[in-house]
């Protein structure tokens, strides 16, 4: 039997969710389900940036998207888990305290970078005495504490190529080496914790079996697998690291621009599966398919390869596959957008107006050309043509033929052909110069409302 996969989808709520984000909340989504678990985890320890509105809107374009989580986990909810992981480490001689200011390590990088050396801590916290640190914090210095990382044999001052080897997801074989990294700070002054340790925490506690997330994790990922370690944890997720989405000028996406926001791609019209398809399928050796629904697109994904480096989302690509996500639309899914729009129309209806839909919510201004008020405008030097037409009108009944046996007979009568014929009839009984085929769509409106647009364009 497989296992049953639990994988975490790990915003911080900060801002909206964009296309990027809705590449890994799909990239997690697409692998767990139908079966496995999908846990929406809030990192939201960042008190002054975090707040519950932003955290409303993730789920709800989330819900949009079709993803709905099966579990809703808080990392504010989660202080004490965090505490005693980190009294863990401690107690093992893994989280030192530290007091350089950021002015300090910024010098010091700078010294080591002029020197042609990588600019990794030297761990001079470390050679503190315990009469030292007690000055220190006599003078109101408060300490942000680092994960000593275990690329040493005894002598912590004496680092040795460490590597931390896994299997990527989607990148295959990963090596990260401890050594070429500084010891990374998990606490700062004032107590509040830097992402690392509470996502390590909670993807122990949460059962998390596959971190699925961005490529600028890759090194993140070295260091938090040699936490695990430290923590003693025995089931290590397995992680795979998809590469970033970026704008179409290659510029990186933010929650801050609000172009590719979801919620803006949502205020302006387009449909969900379109913007997940297209998230998703950037960037892979898949085609930019249109697909009816996530189970589609998660059968059309399945054995995609993921490219290495970064891909630009292109909102006119967005446009085009959007259109065709409509053209393609069956009736049974469009309902309930129509009853969200108060538009009725018929399965004939939809089927002609839907391949005129650029947004499904252009369809209000097509429905009324069956059963409302258009405006039949016509130019002055039409009138006698729409007259002469008004009274060849065939009888009822009407079918896919009445439209080329009427401008059949009115070719002949007037003398017109080609658009002169047919723009003025498409004028008068649609009030527009394109639209669906006039053959599908004259016995559709009918011979009365045909009738009446005729006559009222006069
Ligand atoms: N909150 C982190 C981020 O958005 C989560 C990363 C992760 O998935 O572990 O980058």
């Amino acid at each position: 039997m497989t296992k049953i996969s639990t994988v975490r989808f790990a915003p911080s709520p900060t801002g909206r969710l964009h296309v990027g984000n809705i590449r890994t909340a799909m990239f997690n989504w697409l692998f767990a389900k139908p079966d496995g678990v999908f846990v929406l985890r809030l990192d939201d320890t960042d008190h002054e940036r975090s707040t519950r509105e932003f955290a409303k809107g993730i789920v709800e374009d989330l819900t949009w998207l079709g993803i709905t989580p099966d579990r809703i986990e808080r990392q504010s909810d989660r202080f004490d888990a965090y505490e005693k992981a980190a009294r863990q480490l401690r107690d093992a001689g893994l989280l030192y305290p530290c007091y350089e200011t950021p002015d300090q390590i910024e010098r010091s990088r700078k010294r080591l970078m002029a020197r042609g050396r990588p600019p990794v801590y030297d761990r001079a916290a470390l050679m503190l005495t315990d009469d030292e640190r007690a000055a220190l914090e006599a003078e109101g210095r408060k300490p942000h504490w680092r994960f000593l990382l275990q690329n040493f044999a005894n002598n912590p001052f004496e680092t040795t190529r460490t590597d931390v080897t896994f299997d990527d997801v989607y990148r295959g074989e990963q090596v990260v080496d401890l050594a070429s990294m500084s010891d990374p700070v998990l606490r700062r002054e004032d107590g509040t914790w830097l992402y690392t340790l509470p996502s390590v925490v909670d993807d122990r506690d949460m059962g998390i079996t596959h971190v699925i997330r961005g490529g600028d994790h890759v090194a993140n990922t070295g260091v938090q697998i040699a936490l695990f370690r430290a923590l003693g944890v025995e089931n290590i997720p397995t992680f795979g690291h998809h590469n970033l989405l970026t704008d179409s000028e290659g510029e990186g996406l933010s929650k801050r621009k609000e172009s590719v926001s979801i919620q803006q791609l949502r205020q302006n019209g387009y449909e969900p599966i379109a913007v997940t398809s297209l998230s998703v399928l950037t960037g892979t050796d898949k085609d930019v398919v249109t697909l009816a629904d996530t189970d589609a697109l998660r059968e059309h994904f399945q054995s995609a390869k993921v490219s290495k480096g970064p891909a630009r989302f292109n909102e006119q690509e967005l446009n085009a596959l959007n259109e065709r996500v409509l053209h393609a639309m069956p009736y049974s899914v469009a309902q309930a957008g129509l009853r969200a729009a108060g538009v009725e129309v018929s399965d004939d209806a939809w089927a002609l107006f839907r391949e005129n839909l650029t947004k499904f919510s252009d369809i209000v201004d097509w429905a009324p050309v069956i059963d409302g008020t258009v405006s039949p405008a016509i130019e002055p030097e039409d009138r006698d043509f729409i007259a002469q037409a008004l009274e060849e009108l065939p009888a009822a009944p009407w079918d896919h033929g009445t439209w080329s046996a009427w401008t059949g007979a009115l070719k002949n009568s007037s003398g017109r052909k080609g658009r002169t014929l047919f723009m003025p009839l498409r004028k008068a009984l649609t009030g527009r110069e394109h639209g669906p085929d006039m053959g599908a769509l004259l016995p559709l409106i009918g011979p009365e409302l045909a009738h009446e647009r005729l006559a009222d364009a006069l």
